[in-house]
């Protein structure tokens, strides 16, 4: 068979883009790459001249492709990598050392930031203590938070991480199964609003495929994790994610589509109703925030079976 053209430069092709009916070759992939990530950085003004950005970066594919961007088109900026440390035996380690690796090799620097210092918890830890919540429902309560402080602390004005259109997408349809609509007018997936001091949460990646980024740093030649995390539990997530790249095969661009729609609900006059935390001072929507609710209940759970097992003791004397 014959190797098509790449539709911009006319070398032989590698890829074909359904969505948009181009035939591309490796350069011109990467470029187009860099490009949708710039455009998307411009449009929603991501990032101003000279503002320090704070970058997630664990390790994976998609925060190595980021944390590689940013450094190589954002001279004026400072560039931060900042690694979440969940206390994850046999598998954060890998990525602590690819984020480390990386970031060494771009010039920037890099900071770690572990659940055990700020909640006294790890994940290993709460598998005793997590009750009815899932270790992905706790450990993303505490890496938002986690991620706030670190950009907090190193005065960052901008904290970006690696979403793609993927991870939007079935964000958003969470949200639906869930019927959070408030959550669903609040949610802008450009720029999220800036509930911790004036951060402003930007996600670069929010308008590339998944696909795409693993193929762009399958040719760039990174390093970065592939192993999945051992307490991941994807639930309803990971069958909104088939259900996505099934109507996505049948019809290319849907996704771009869905993206769309759901923004248009964005309503920039919803503002969550601020106060802060009366335990840690944080802004919360609630006297208590999920954060402090979150480490509250872990507390009860431990002090119960501390006091179950004590019992037990004095049964078996
Ligand atoms: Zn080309
Ligand atoms: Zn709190």
């Amino acid at each position: 068979m014959q190797v098509k053209p790449c539709t911009k430069c006319g070398r032989p092709s590698f890829y074909y883009r359904p969505y948009s009916g181009e035939y591309l070759c490796k350069g011109c992939f990467v470029t187009s790459i860099y490009d949708i990530t710039l455009q998307t950085v411009r449009k929603y003004e991501m990032i101003k001249y000279g503002e320090k950005v704070a970058v997630g970066v664990s390790g994976g594919k998609d925060s190595v492709s980021l944390l590689y961007i940013l450094a190589k088109f954002f001279k004026s900026n400072e560039i931060i990598a900042v690694t979440v440390d969940e206390g994850i035996k046999g598998y954060r380690e890998e990525g602590i050392e690819i984020a480390s690796k990386v970031a060494s090799q771009l010039n920037v620097k890099h900071v770690i930031y572990s659940y055990k210092n700020l909640f006294n918890y790890t994940i290993d830890e709460i598998q005793e203590y997590k009750g009815k919540y899932s270790s992905c429902t706790i450990c993303g309560i505490f890496r938002r938070r986690a991620l706030d402080i670190a950009a907090k602390e190193l005065g960052a004005q901008v904290l970006a991480t690696a979403h793609n259109l993927d991870d939007i997408l079935q964000s958003y349809f969470i949200l639906l199964t869930n019927g959070d609509t408030e959550r669903l007018k609040s949610f802008n997936p450009a720029v999220e609003s800036s509930e911790a001091f004036g951060i402003r949460k930007v996600h670069p990646f929010f308008r590339i495929y998944e696909k795409e980024l693993a193929m762009f740093a399958m040719l760039k030649g990174f390093d970065f994790q592939t192993v999945t995390c051992p307490y991941m539990q994807q639930g309803i997530r990971s069958e909104i994610r088939d259900f996505l790249n099934r109507l996505e095969e049948r019809h290319a661009g849907i996704k771009y589509q869905l993206l769309d729609t759901f923004m248009s609900f964005y309503s920039k006059e919803f503002k969550v109703v601020g106060q802060y935390c009366k335990m840690c001072g944080w802004p919360s929507k609630n006297e208590l925030c999920q954060v402090c609710k979150t480490i509250d209940y872990l507390n009860k759970n431990k002090y119960k079976l501390m006091s179950e097992n004590n019992e037990l003791d004095k049964h078996s004397d």
